[in-house]
């Protein structure tokens, strides 16, 4: 579940910060962890109503200045605004409108994500509509009249923001799950799609999906829809020719971008490739659950300690094989192909799993009790004061602490490791933000 995100934007000093502490109701920072994102940026969840969103605090926009860091803080509110759902960009109502605000007016007036006009440091109801008014000269629409600090008119601004934000989609209980099959060229993905459509009863013809020539198929099995994504990669691929240099890495990005659980299609003969690493990695970014498929099994001579040593080369060459489950198999004879949408299945429920937030401090705090957390050299310890599950899909748990940045890579490591231990998520990749609270 991915909540709508509302970029707050304006010039530094307008009160930008003080806005996004007040919707988000506390004076913590959620750094979000997930890698490929710009880390300095602050994504903080608020709600209003049942309306859930993210608040992303952009720092400061300024056009008409060139020293060092400007054009940096303006790439990242840029880049905040790919993302957003709807702006807030915010002026100050003391000053009055400036040139920058112009400038950034003009800007946010050629986006196409909605902006709502704030006026902060409104504090008097009735000064705060006439500084509220000079603004209508911006160009976008009714300026809303607020106190970041006291909360004065953020409720009417609320209400307005929620109506540009698009729907949360939830996943019914019973939804189809969609796989991407990944994999390099000829490791048997279209085999394997072919033994998955033979094998189970009830096939779907193929189903447009939401790129122009990605073609989805269906595939069901008792009562569960399994969603096999752009499928057309890898049926067109015949036709083609190809060595490595063909090989649409591109695609496989999308094709992860869409899906719940990703098969990893690993070559028995070949071993991990630098290529399978890639493509590896972008699993865990993308946050999606994974099953580990070892195909061409049948070509391998083997005895009995032969999967065992190769689980160990696994280990050392695809370091998620620690939590992803791992299935050798052959498209070719078609030994334990049935196996793997049970191994699917098992990925999707952890990977939507939730935990309760009792269970989760129980976690922590056996965690703690045998570990605790690091002392830094000012002599001052971590402490973690509680955490929660604040999504799922993957599974993302806050914790909150005297201070993150106490807490080194190998401490948060050791953490993941108790939850890993303690509540499986076997499939699934887990995120722990970790939240300063002062
Ligand atoms: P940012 O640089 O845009 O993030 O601005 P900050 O949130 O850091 O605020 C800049 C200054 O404006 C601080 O001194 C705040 O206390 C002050 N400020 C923020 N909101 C308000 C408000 O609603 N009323 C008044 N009077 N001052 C405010
Ligand atoms: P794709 O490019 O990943 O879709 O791979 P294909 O399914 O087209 O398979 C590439 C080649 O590997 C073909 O010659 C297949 O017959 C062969 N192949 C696929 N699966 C197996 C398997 O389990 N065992 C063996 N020995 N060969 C296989």
């Amino acid at each position: 579940m991915s909540l709508p995100i509302v970029a707050i934007i304006g010039r530094p000093n307008v009160g930008k910060s003080t806005l996004v502490n007040r919707l988000a109701g506390e004076k913590a920072a959620i750094v979000h962890d997930q890698p490929g994102v710009t880390r300095d940026r602050t994504y903080l969840p608020s709600y209003w109503g049942d309306r859930e969103f993210v608040v992303v605090d952009t720092g400061g926009l300024v056009f008409n200045d060139d020293t060092e860091f400007l054009p940096l803080i303006r790439q990242q509110a840029m880049t905040a605004l790919t993302e957003a759902s709807a702006a807030i960009f915010v002026v100050d109502g003391r000053t009055g409108p400036i040139g920058a605000d112009e400038e950034i007016a003009t800007w946010l007036r050629q986006q196409k994500v909605p902006v709502l006009l704030a006026v902060n440091k409104c504090e008097s109801p009735d000064q705060g509509l006439i500084q509220a008014a000079e603004f209508w000269n911006l160009g976008l629409g009714e300026p809303y009249a607020i106190s970041a600090i006291h909360g004065n008119g953020t409720g009417d601004l609320l209400d307005e923001l929620i109506k540009h934000l698009p729907a949360v989609e939830e996943l019914p209980e019973d939804n189809e799950i969609k796989v991407a099959i990944i994999g390099r060229p000829n490791v048997g993905k279209s085999s394997l799609l072919n033994a998955f459509v033979g094998e189970e009863r009830a096939i779907v013809s193929p189903i447009s999906g939401t790129t122009r020539d990605a073609i989805d198929t269906c595939v069901v099995r008792g009562e569960q829809t399994y969603r096999l994504i752009d499928t057309a990669g890898i049926r067109k691929k015949k036709h083609i020719e190809y060595g490595t240099e063909f090989f649409s890495i591109n695609r496989a990005f999308k094709a992860i971008r869409r899906c719940d659980v990703a098969l990893m299609v690993i070559d028995a003969v070949d071993g991990v490739t630098e290529q399978d690493q890639k493509l590896a990695g972008r699993i865990i970014d993308e946050g999606r659950a994974c099953v580990i498929v070892i195909n061409k099994w049948d070509a391998i001579e083997k005895d009995s300690y032969t999967i065992y040593e190769y689980q160990k080369i696994l280990e050392g060459r695809l370091h998620f094989s620690e939590w992803a489950p791992t299935i050798f198999v052959s498209a070719l004879t078609g030994q334990r192909v049935g196996k793997i949408l049970d191994l699917v299945d098992s990925a999707a429920l952890e990977h939507k799993r939730r935990i309760s937030t009792s269970v989760v401090n129980d976690v922590l705090e056996e965690a703690i009790t045998w570990h605790s957390p690091p002392v830094s050299r000012g002599g001052r310890q971590g402490k973690i004061y509680y955490g929660t599950q604040v999504s799922s899909q993957p599974p993302t748990i806050a914790l909150f602490v005297n201070e993150a940045k106490r807490f080194g890579d190998n401490y948060r490591r050791y953490i993941e490791r108790q939850f890993r231990q303690q509540l499986g998520f076997r499939g699934t990749p887990i995120r722990l933000l970790w939240r300063s609270k002062k």
